[in-house]
């Protein structure tokens, strides 16, 4: 990794739907950028894993597919976002999925001198988001994503990257899979314009291979040089 890369703080906004690939790309750029992935709904599953008083509360949204209310969503990535390691930037895969959470993560980020720096939209049909959906698995583990047909693991059921078991996640069935892209595009596509206007939104095709995406993701960020 060069030194420019660790210039200034990058902190970059990852948009598109469920299933749109912000998790898998976001774990590359995570090793490629050296800077932390922050999922929020990583964060959600970790407080229902561990059984915190949040994650009592997020669960009943979450199984519905409906969004956590902003208040705690907010308050949950700003805790993280005050951590050590989110000094050089940050990858943000979920987060925000309102506008009140866009203009919570702008006031946290000027507290700190900082602001988002570009924010890539993975665009995606919605026949190929429940294709995606409906096949992914994940680990229980360290939350590496996979695919039953695009990008299997190399056993069946275990993790290539720490040997951990794999899962379907219970917001994975087709109900709540459609209920969660509704309200993706009910609550979260304002934020396309948002961003747009800002200058800040650049679109990237998400249909094509994971390579491929992550590829054009590269190139726009270095283009950005945010
Ligand atoms: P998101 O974080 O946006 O919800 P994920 O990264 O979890 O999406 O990806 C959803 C599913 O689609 C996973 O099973 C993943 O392996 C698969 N996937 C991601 N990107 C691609 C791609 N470019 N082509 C095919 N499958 C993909
Ligand atoms: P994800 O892992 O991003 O698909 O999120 C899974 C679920 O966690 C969502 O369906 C919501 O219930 C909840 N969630 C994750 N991120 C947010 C957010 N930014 N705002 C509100 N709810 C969220």
């Amino acid at each position: 990794m060069g030194n420019e890369e660790r210039a200034k703080p990058k902190f970059i906004v990852l948009l598109g739907a469920p299933g749109a690939g912000k998790g898998t790309q976001a774990a590359y750029l995570e090793e490629r950028l050296g800077i932390p992935h922050i999922s929020s709904g990583d964060l959600f599953r970790e407080n229902l894993r561990n059984e915190t008083e949040l994650g009592r509360l997020a669960r009943a949204y979450m199984d519905r597919g409906e969004l956590v209310p902003d208040e705690v969503t907010i308050a949950m990535v700003k805790e993280r976002l005050a951590q050590p390691d989110c000094a050089g930037g940050a990858i943000l895969d979920g987060f925000p999925r309102t506008i009140a959470q866009a203009q919570a993560l702008e006031a946290i980020l000027a507290e700190k001198g900082q602001r988002v720096g570009i924010v890539p939209y993975i665009k995606v049909s919605d026949e190929v988001l429940l294709a995606r959906l409906a096949g992914r698995w994940t680990c229980r583990q360290c939350e590496a994503i996979y695919h039953e047909l695009f990008s299997p693991p190399k056993v069946a059921g275990r993790c290539d990257v720490c040997g951990g078991e794999l899962y379907q996640r219970a917001d994975d069935t087709p109900e709540t899979q459609r209920r969660r892209i509704e309200v993706y595009f009910q609550q979260t596509t304002p934020l396309i314009e948002y961003y747009r206007r800002q200058g800040l939104l650049v679109e990237i095709d998400g249909e094509q291979s994971v390579e491929q995406v992550r590829a054009d993701l590269l190139a726009a960020i270095q283009q950005a040089d945010c």
